[in-house]
């Protein structure tokens, strides 16, 4: 049976000084960890500054590809045809031009790198050369957009040609900028900003709140899709189900209706601190997108962060709705999120809620509610889940 090999580039991580060993470590440990997950054989070793999965089986290619562009740190790979240099170094021209026969294409474009710059021909000169022997069968050079890009890579002992590069979804690998909590509603918006906080290297551990009275299993089982799907290719994580109904029944018996909203999301940050300082998170991710409604004008966001006491990363603050949907499909997350569900932070609010609501105010309503055991309570009575 044939095998293959595939080479991963990674770009970010090669700026990184002193650390960077840690960060290459790290994606080997996440590609390793896809890969098994998905019952992929293969044998893994660094090699200058690449990462290169050999003895692979060509039945697995394609799940290869779909798990390798959902890791973050990784920005290109490919799946090179090897051909050794020993005796074939003064055939190569015509090896390559005969393989490309097989393909349909009309331009082209020949990207040559020298890996070993011994090779007698600079890069530049065997572009041409073999530019001029595919265009002499009556293939046109187009070096902007080709129908066929032909790569050569040439090393000490092999010569590497592929044909299409696959895309990564770039940034850093998962786990090396630490723990942080996410407040994951079943929207569209929060779990885009986990994935974009994931491909920033954050281990994320998921909270969602959710109302008791709303039909508790389907909420559950949305939000376990939507962690499985955002964390599909990742290390296993955890979700924590905080029950947010009894809390919602003291501030609502107690808080008018416009600022309840404020309220639930004051609570919530505090709560969310509390998984933090318990599982050593250094940040709480949301979903905001400032002005998109009305808990996001710059005023309500303030008294509502206030609440927090750790630093908040809202990676979707400057995106309209269609860049988010956008985002929600490219990491297939949009269907799941469409899915109908009860979101406890709609729970009997004011049709107008405040948008500038004070801080000094808020905290006169919280001093009315004795809050701080209620949450503490809360989060005890919270469900853990593990989502391998
Ligand atoms: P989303 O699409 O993420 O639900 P949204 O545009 O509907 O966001 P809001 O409902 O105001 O906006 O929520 C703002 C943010 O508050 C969310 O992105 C999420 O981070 C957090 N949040 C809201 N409801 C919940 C919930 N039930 N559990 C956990 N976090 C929540
Ligand atoms: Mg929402």
């Amino acid at each position: 049976m044939e095998k293959h090999q595939c080479v991963v580039n990674y770009s970010e991580i090669k700026l990184k000084g002193k650390n960077r060993k840690f960060f290459e470590k790290k994606l080997r440990e996440n590609i390793e960890y896809a890969l098994r997950k998905n019952n992929v054989k293969f044998r893994l070793c660094s090699d200058f500054g690449k990462i290169k999965l050999l003895e692979l089986k060509s039945e697995d290619i394609g799940k290869i590809k779909q798990i390798l562009s959902d890791i973050p740190g990784i920005s290109t790979f490919y799946f090179p045809t090897i051909i050794e240099r020993k005796n074939c170094e003064r055939d190569i021209f015509e090896i390559i031009s005969n393989h490309v026969k097989e393909i349909q294409f009309k331009t082209f474009a020949v990207r040559c790198k020298r890996v070993d710059k011994k090779f007698p021909m600079t890069s530049q000169d065997f572009n041409i050369k073999l530019g001029s022997i595919i265009s002499s069968s009556g293939y046109k050079v187009d070096l902007e957009n080709p129908d066929l890009e032909i790569n050569v890579i040439i090393y000490e002992r092999e010569f590497h040609i592929f044909f299409k590069k696959e895309y990564g979804l770039y940034g850093l690998p998962i786990g090396t900028s630490g723990k942080l909590v996410s407040l994951l509603s079943g929207g569209i918006d929060s779990p885009v900003a986990s994935k974009l906080m994931a491909i920033r290297g954050g281990k994320i551990i998921y909270v969602h709140f959710h109302n008791e009275t709303a039909d508790s299993c389907s909420v559950k089982n949305k939000i376990i899709e939507l962690v499985k799907k955002i964390n599909e290719n990742s290390p296993p994580t955890t979700l924590y189900m905080v029950p947010f109904g009894k809390l919602q029944k003291e501030i609502i018996g107690l808080c008018p209706s416009k600022y309840r909203m404020i309220l639930y999301r004051r609570s919530m940050f505090r709560i969310a601190s509390e998984i933090c300082e318990k599982i050593g998170a250094k940040g709480i991710i949301t979903g905001d997108s400032l002005g998109q409604v009305a808990s996001q004008t710059i005023e309500n966001l303030m008294t509502i962060y206030e609440s927090s006491k750790y630093p908040i990363f809202s990676p979707l603050m400057g995106l309209n709705k269609i860049e988010i949907v956008e985002k929600s499909r490219k990491f297939g997350l949009y269907e799941i999120s469409i899915l109908p569900y009860d979101d406890c932070c709609s729970f009997l609010i004011s049709k107008h809620p405040e948008t500038k609501a004070r801080i000094d105010m808020i905290k006169d309503i919280e001093g009315k509610i004795q809050l701080e055991e209620l949450e503490l309570n809360t989060l005890e009575n919270s469900e853990i889940v593990e989502i391998l």
